[in-house]
């Protein structure tokens, strides 16, 4: 990978936490806040998948399952975002890393370019009720705005508040088998690279489980130290 056309000051900002944590939903407030792009490996891969190709249809049971795909199949698929210009104005990462193989294939990526990793940012929340939070969400396939069936409903049903479409979607692997999976995927693989960022020097951590606005202002404040 080659992150070489990326100025060394272009922030790189990472959301660590558990499926249904808030991590879209953050990233997407920091992106409007601070211009950085949103990359998510989930989203990358869902457009593989839609897409046909070769990675698509490599990754595509695995993340019916619940599982994670293959370090190789994601770190392609990122290194190929990433490379776009747009992403020079720095990025905030979803979903990746989500192994030890990954954040340090990402350590060396950015070493090539001179950049290394502003923050990475924890949401802590209770994994149990992440199970609650995912099974009722779903997303306007129009503007992306995010939804929730008890906790944040369109003001009229079916309806996106935003935008007005009535494209509503609902991802394939938020049922409860599937997020139960991916809940021990979390566990198993992803949740050590807390100790791994703080080794660095590099974590910080937010409690999640409260209002979105202002676990967004939380994030923010250490966003603006980071970047400053
Ligand atoms: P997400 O949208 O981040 O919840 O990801 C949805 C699914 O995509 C996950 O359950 C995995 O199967 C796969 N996936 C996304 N990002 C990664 C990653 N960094 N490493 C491995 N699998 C991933």
């Amino acid at each position: 990978m080659d992150g070489s056309n990326h100025p060394e000051t272009a922030p790189v900002l990472i959301l660590l936490g558990p499926p249904g944590a808030g991590k879209g939903t953050q990233a997407r407030v920091l992106q409007e806040k601070f211009g950085l792009v949103q990359l998510s490996t989930g989203d990358l891969l869902r457009g593989a998948v839609a897409a046909g190709t070769k990675a698509g249809k490599e990754a595509k049971a695995v993340m019916e399952a619940g599982g994670l795909v293959s370090d190789s199949i994601v770190l392609e698929v990122l290194s190929d975002r990433l490379s776009e210009p747009d992403c020079a104005a720095g990025v905030v990462l979803d979903g990746f890393p989500r192994t030890t193989g990954q954040a340090e294939a990402l350590d060396e990526m950015l070493a090539v370019s001179g950049q290394k990793i502003n923050a990475a940012i924890a949401l802590e929340v209770d994994n149990v009720k992440m199970v609650l939070r995912i099974a009722g969400r779903f997303t306007c396939g129009d503007c992306g705005e995010g939804y929730h069936d008890t906790f944040k409903p369109t003001t009229t049903d079916g309806v996106c508040d935003g935008c007005g479409s009535t494209n509503m979607t609902r991802r394939a692997d938020d049922n409860a088998q599937t997020v139960m999976s991916r809940l021990d995927a979390y566990q198993l693989q992803t949740e050590p690279l807390i100790s791994y960022y703080d080794a660095k020097g590099a974590l910080s951590r937010v409690d999640a489980m409260g209002d979105i606005e202002a676990i967004g202002q939380s994030i923010a404040q250490i966003v603006s130290k980071v970047t400053a």
